[in-house]
């Protein structure tokens, strides 16, 4: 499947079976053979489908080079991003070659950072390997590094020339992973597509990623090029992650994956809603079932007073007010400003 995305520098998402093998073809007809690819991977991921990608793409004409950091999330920071510019410098890299980023979010972000300023901006491809990569950080040109103050600090938009998702690399990955990937899809349900959120009550899912990693690219892709028409529609990417992130703070950053976090922020804004009489009565059940069919938390093990206050910190809120997003109906989102008093009391 080709999703086209619309969004500054117009690019198309390849969601296909064996797309592993073809990173080299579809970068052929994207930039100039005999151009430079620097390979950027983990090392959990690099043993896996490095050879596949970098073969990919040496039959297709381009001169390859591998840079591979040691997997985890601590490693998304500058010094790692120092590496690739060293490796890129030596390599000899120009503007007209490019970069390719395999793996998960952090491969993505942090490849897609070092792409992002390198001679102030390269080409990179971006193959991701996770779902949550797949399904969510292959739209949006988001990238970046932590810095040991926080997640995320620095970044800057860029967008991939191409994303090349490949659903068989799902089924090297760890349980936990997926679930961790099925909160944002489960999110994309909620939003905006009732019959995926079916599927997903269903457990139809397990055996159709290359359908649903497509589908959530695409809900992804309407509401950030809705954006881009300066609509505000983008913000409905945060249902559940007002209470998410706060949740996410409150651990630590540990023992709670994003989407575990954002699964139970989804059922605290069902809660909300429902008491507010925004949310039809029912769907936080319907949710709380699906959470719990995959594996995802459903109790968010803080008191809610502890959970509104920790999202005083959140970058995406502006004073006392919280832009939070409630969904009316399953596929039916909406942005209700409110106060941090009114949603303490909505969450009580
Ligand atoms: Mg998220």
């Amino acid at each position: 499947m080709k999703i086209p995305v619309n969004t500054g520098r117009p690019y198309t998402v390849t969601v296909e079976r064996g797309a592993l093998d073809q990173v080299g073809p579809l970068a052929a007809q994207l930039k100039r053979s005999g151009a430079k690819a620097l390979l950027v991977s983990d090392s959990n991921v690099a043993p896996l489908y490095g050879d596949r990608v970098e073969a990919s793409l040496k039959t297709a004409g381009f001169q390859t080079r591998r840079f591979v950091f040691p997997a985890g999330e601590e490693h998304k920071r500058l010094e790692t991003v120092m590496d690739i510019y060293r490796a890129l410098a030596e390599g000899g890299f120009t503007r007209t070659d490019f970069l390719v980023a395999l793996g998960g979010g952090v491969a993505g972000d942090m490849g897609g950072f070092a792409a992002a300023t390198f001679l102030r901006g390269m080409d990179f491809i971006q193959v991701p390997t996770s779902l949550v990569a797949q399904a969510d950080a292959s739209v949006g040109g988001k990238t970046g590094v932590d810095l040991s103050f926080g997640k995320n600090l620095v970044g800057a938009f860029h967008q991939p020339i191409a994303v090349v998702s490949d659903p068989e690399a799902l089924s090297t990955l760890p349980q936990r992973y997926v679930n961790d990937g099925l909160g944002e899809v489960i999110k994309h349900g909620c939003i905006a597509d009732p019959a995926l959120f079916e599927a997903l009550e269903e457990g139809a899912v397990l055996e159709d990623w290359e359908n649903v990693v497509a589908r959530s690219v695409a809900i992804k892709r309407d509401f950030v090029e809705a954006d881009t028409r300066d609509t505000g529609r983008r913000m409905i990417l945060n249902f559940g992650h007002t209470c998410g992130h706060a949740l996410e703070k409150l651990h630590r950053f540990q023992g709670l994956s994003h989407g575990e976090a954002v699964g139970a922020g989804m059922l605290l804004a069902c809660r909300a809603g429902e008491k507010l009489g925004v949310t039809a009565p029912g769907t936080g059940e319907r949710l709380r079932r699906v959470l719990e069919r995959y594996g995802l938390p459903t109790e968010p093990g803080f008191s809610v007073r502890e959970i509104v206050e920790a999202t005083a910190l959140d970058k995406k809120s502006d004073g006392e007010t919280v832009r939070f997003i409630l969904i009316k109906d399953i596929g039916e989102s909406l942005i209700r400003p409110m106060t941090r008093e009114e949603l303490l009391e909505a969450l009580e």
